[in-house]
C-alpha cells in the first residue's frame, strides 16, 4: 500500500461516526473540469445537514477541512489535498420553485436552478444556465455572467460552520462583490434561496438559448478547463491583456492557453496540475511585463505542490 494510502487509513480511524460515506485516499483532482490532479487524504460525503453538523462538531479541530463542490473552479495541486474534503451529494441537490423564489440546495446544478425558474416563470436566473457550478460554489464566488450575477437574486443561505454550528446569512452578510463574498472560509453552505422577477416562459426561454449560444461562440466547449483564469483587473478584461503579452495558444507541458477565448487555460491530454499552475504563472508574468498589470487568479489552486 502506497504512504499516502496508509496515513489516510489511519487519519479514518480518529474521524466520529457519520450515516455518510469516507474515503480515503479519494480520487479528487481527476474528477474537477480540469481532469488533473491530487488525492483527497479523506473524502467525505455527509448523508444531510445533521450528519453535516454532527461530524464536525465532533471532528478533532486540528484536522483541516474544505469543500469542494463540482470542481469547475479550482485546480487540485498534484501532492492532493490533506485532512477531509468534504462533497454534498443528491440529498443537496433539490431544487424547487415557490412564488417568485427558488430553493436550491448547494449541491444543486446551477444550470437546474436557471431550468426551474424558466419553467416557473421567474425571471433573472437565466445567467446561471452557463455557469457550470453548483449553488455553493456560485454564493461563495458570487458567479455571475453576461450582466447578472448570484447577488442580484441572493436571498438567503444556511451554512454550516467548522464547529458544527448552522447560519442563516442575507446578502449583507455575505457582502458580494466582483466574483468574491466575504463568506467566511470555513462556512459549509448548505442550501439557499434566490429570487427573481415575473417573467414569460418562453421569454425566458429564448434568453436562454442565446445565452448557450454566445457561450458556444465565445467560449472552447467540450474541453478540460476551470473556465475563466484571472480576474478582469478594473477598467480591463483579462483575455485582452493575455493576447497583448503575446500568450493566445502558449503551452505547458500538457497545459495550453486557448487559442478560441485566452483567459482559458486547458488540459490537452496529460496535463499535470503543476502544468497548469506554471503556465498561469508564466501567463500573468508576460502580462506584467508587456503591461505593467499583474494578474490575480480567480481559480482556486488548493492543496500541496509535488516537491
Ligand atoms: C467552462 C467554464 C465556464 C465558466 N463560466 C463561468 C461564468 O460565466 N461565470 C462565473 O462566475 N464562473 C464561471 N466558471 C467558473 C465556475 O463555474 C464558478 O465559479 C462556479 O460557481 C464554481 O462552482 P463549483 O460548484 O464548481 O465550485 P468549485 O469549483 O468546486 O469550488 C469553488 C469554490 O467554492 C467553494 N465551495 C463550493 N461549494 C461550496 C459550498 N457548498 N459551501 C462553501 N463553499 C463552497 C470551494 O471551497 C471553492 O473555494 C466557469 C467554469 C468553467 C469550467
Amino acid at each position: 500500500m502506497a504512504a499516502a494510502a496508509r496515513k489516510s487509513e489511519h487519519l479514518i480511524d480518529r474521524l466520529p461516526k457519520t450515516r455518510g460515506r469516507l474515503e480515503a485516499d479519494a480520487p479528487l483532482g481527476a474528477q474537477t473540469w480540469f481532469g488533473t490532479g491530487g488525492h483527497a487524504e479523506i473524502l467525505f460525503k455527509p448523508d444531510d445537514r445533521d450528519d453535516l453538523a454532527d461530524f464536525l462538531k465532533a471532528l478533532p479541530g486540528d484536522i483541516p477541512v474544505k469543500i469542494i463542490g463540482l470542481g469547475s473552479n479550482v485546480l487540485i495541486r498534484d501532492g492532493g489535498m490533506e485532512g477531509i474534503v468534504i462533497r454534498l451529494g443528491r440529498a443537496f441537490a433539490n431544487v424547487v420553485s415557490i412564488g417568485l423564489e427558488v430553493h436550491a440546495g448547494a449541491a444543486a446544478l446551477d444550470a437546474n436552478v436557471a431550468r426551474v425558474a424558466q419553467q416557473a416563470g421567474i425571471a433573472g436566473m437565466e445567467f446561471l444556465i452557463g455557469v457550470p457550478g453548483s449553488i455553493g460554489g456560485a454564493i461563495v464566488m458570487n458567479a455571475g455572467a453576461y450582466g447578472s450575477e448570484v447577488k442580484d437574486i441572493f436571498v438567503s443561505a444556511e451554512a454550516v460552520d467548522l464547529k458544527g454550528n448552522v447560519h442563516v446569512v442575507d446578502s449583507n452578510t455575505l457582502a458580494f462583490g466582483y466574483r468574491h463574498s466575504e463568506a467566511p472560509m470555513d462556512w459549509i453552505f448548505t442550501s439557499a434561496v434566490l429570487r427573481g422577477s415575473p417573467g414569460n416562459p418562453d421569454i425566458i426561454e429564448a434568453r436562454i438559448s442565446d445565452i448557450r449560444a454566445k457561450r458556444d461562440e465565445a467560449q472552447p466547449l467540450k474541453v478540460r478547463t476551470g473556465g475563466s483564469t484571472f480576474k478582469n483587473p478594473p477598467g480591463q478584461k483579462a483575455w485582452e491583456l493575455i493576447d497583448r503579452a503575446g500568450c493566445r495558444g502558449l503551452k505547458r507541458g500538457g497545459a495550453m492557453v486557448s487559442v478560441k477565448h485566452c483567459n482559458f487555460l486547458i488540459n490537452i491530454g496529460n496535463a499535470t496540475a503543476g502544468d497548469i499552475e506554471d503556465l498561469g504563472e508564466e501567463v500573468r508574468h508576460r502580462v506584467k511585463e508587456a503591461t505593467g498589470i499583474e494578474l490575480q487568479w480567480e481559480i482556486q489552486r488548493l492543496g500541496r505542490k509535488l516537491p
